[in-house]
C-alpha cells in the first residue's frame, strides 16, 4: 500500500512553515499586495526560522530536504501569499544550475556565502526577444583571453534589484542554438551590470520582477559554470525542480481559495440559508476541494520521483500545468461564491485569482509545459 500519511518530521516541518505564514505573512499581505512592497523583512525571518534554502544539500549551506518535504514547507507560504513566498523561495531556481553544473569548488564558494548570509540571488534565461523559445536567447559571451565578456539583456528576471548574484545563460554563438549557450555566475557588483526596467504586475506584486542588463561585464574564466555549451541543459535541469515547485505553489494557492469560499459559503445568508447549501456552489466545493487534493498529489509524485533520483521531467511539467490550472479554476471559482464581495479588494480572493494567473505563465507557459510532457510521451 502507498502511506501518504506525513512523519513526525514532516508535520514539524508543515507546522514550523504554518505558523510561520500566520504569524509573518497572513497579517501584511494585502498590505504588501498593495503597496507592492519587497519583503525584505520576512526573507530574514524565513532565514532566521529555517525556511530558507529548502533543497540546497547541507554541505553548501541549505537545508538538504527533498522537493516533497520542502514542498510542505512551499504549500503553507504559498497558502499566506505566493509573492512573498516566491521571494522567500527564489534561491532554489537561482542556485539550481550551479547545483547542477558547478564544481564543488564553485558550489562552496558562491552556495555557502549565498545561504549563510541570508541573501538571495536570481536565474536569468528570459529575454524579450526569446521567451518560451529560450534556446534562441542573443546575449552574447566573447572569451577574450582568461574571462569572457558578456553583453545582452534579460527581462522578467525576478528579484533582479535585491539579487546578490544571477546565474545568467548567455551563447557563444547564436547559429549553434542551445548547444552555445554557457552558465555564468555574475555578482551584483560587476562593472557593467545594471537594472533596467522594474515590472508593474497584474498580481504578485510582492514579487521584484525587473531587466538586467549586461554591457561588457566581464566574467571570470572559472565563474562559468560547466563546460562551454552546457548551461541549456544545466538551466531545464533547474526548471524541473522549480516546476515542482510552482505546481506547490498552485496548491498553496487554490487551498487558501477553497478555505475562504468554505467559510463564506457557511456564513453567507441567501434565501434564508447559508448559500453552501445551495447545489450549485455546494457542487462547486466539492469540486475545489477535489482539485486541490488532486493538485498536491501530482506535485508530490513529480517530488518523489526526484527524491528517488529518478528521471522526473514530464512528470515535472504535468505537475506544473495541472495544478496551476488548478489554481486558477479554484480562484475564479473563489470569486464567484463570493459575488460580488468577491469582486473588491476588501476580500482575499481577488488577490488570490490575480496572483494564481502567474502560475500559469512562469517556469515554462502551460502550453509549454505540455509541449514538454507530451513530447516525452511520443518518444516513450
Ligand atoms: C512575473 C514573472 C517572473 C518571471 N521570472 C523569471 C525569472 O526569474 N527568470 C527568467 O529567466 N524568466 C522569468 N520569467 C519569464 C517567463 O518564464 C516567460 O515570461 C515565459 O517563459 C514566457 O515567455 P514570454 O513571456 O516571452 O511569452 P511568449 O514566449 O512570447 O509566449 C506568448 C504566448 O505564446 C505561447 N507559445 C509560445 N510558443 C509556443 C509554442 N511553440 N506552442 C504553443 N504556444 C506557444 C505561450 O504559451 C504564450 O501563451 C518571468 C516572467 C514573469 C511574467
Amino acid at each position: 500500500m502507498i502511506d501518504l500519511s506525513l512523519s513526525e518530521e514532516q508535520k514539524g516541518l508543515q507546522k514550523l512553515a504554518k505558523e510561520f505564514a500566520q504569524k509573518e505573512i497572513t497579517p501584511v499581505a494585502l498590505q504588501y499586495d498593495k503597496e507592492s512592497t519587497f519583503p525584505g523583512d520576512i526573507i530574514k525571518k524565513a532565514h532566521a526560522a529555517g525556511l530558507m534554502n529548502l533543497t540546497c544539500p547541507k554541505e553548501y549551506g541549505g537545508l538538504g530536504l527533498g522537493l516533497v518535504n520542502a514542498s510542505l514547507i512551499t504549500e503553507e507560504l504559498t497558502a499566506a501569499c505566493v509573492a512573498i513566498a516566491g521571494m522567500i523561495g527564489i534561491n532554489s531556481l537561482a542556485c539550481g544550475p550551479i547545483l547542477a553544473g558547478g564544481s564543488d569548488e564553485q558550489k562552496r564558494r558562491f552556495l555557502i556565502p549565498l545561504n549563510q548570509s541570508g541573501k538571495t540571488a536570481s536565474f536569468g534565461l528570459t529575454e524579450r526577444e526569446a521567451g518560451s523559445d529560450a534556446g534562441s536567447l542573443k546575449t552574447g559571451a566573447k572569451l577574450e583571453g582568461d574571462h569572457y565578456v558578456l553583453n545582452g539583456q534579460k527581462c522578467f528576471i525576478t528579484n533582479a534589484s535585491y539579487a546578490a548574484f544571477y546565474t545568467i545563460f548567455a551563447t557563444l554563438d547564436p547559429a549553434k542554438g542551445t548547444k552555445g549557450i554557457c552558465a555564468f555566475v555574475v555578482p551584483r557588483e560587476a562593472q557593467g551590470l545594471s537594472i533596467g526596467k522594474i515590472e508593474d504586475k497584474m498580481g504578485q506584486r510582492a514579487l521584484n520582477v525587473a531587466e538586467v542588463i549586461l554591457e561588457n561585464v566581464i566574467v571570470p574564466r572559472e565563474d562559468r559554470l560547466g563546460n562551454e555549451g552546457e548551461g541549456f541543459k544545466f538551466a531545464m535541469e533547474a526548471l524541473d525542480e522549480g516546476r515542482v515547485n510552482i505546481a506547490t505553489c498552485g496548491v498553496g494557492i487554490a487551498r487558501a481559495a477553497f478555505e475562504a469560499s468554505l467559510a463564506y459559503a457557511k456564513t453567507r445568508i441567501q434565501f434564508g440559508k447559508a448559500i453552501g447549501t445551495f447545489q450549485a456552489l455546494n457542487f462547486m466545493l466539492a469540486d475545489m476541494a477535489a482539485a486541490v487534493d488532486s493538485a498536491r498529489l501530482i506535485a508530490w509524485y513529480a517530488g518523489s520521483l526526484a527524491d528517488h533520483g529518478k528521471r522526473y521531467t514530464r512528470e515535472a511539467a504535468q505537475a506544473k500545468f495541472y495544478a496551476t490550472d488548478v489554481a486558477m479554476r479554484v480562484t475564479m471559482d473563489a470569486v464567484q461564491i463570493h459575488g460580488g464581495y468577491g469582486y473588491t479588494k476588501d476580500y482575499l480572493v481577488e488577490k488570490l485569482m490575480r496572483d494564481a494567473k502567474l502560475t500559469q505563465i512562469y517556469e515554462g507557459t502551460n502550453q509549454i509545459n505540455r509541449m514538454v510532457a507530451g513530447g516525452a510521451l511520443m518518444r516513450g
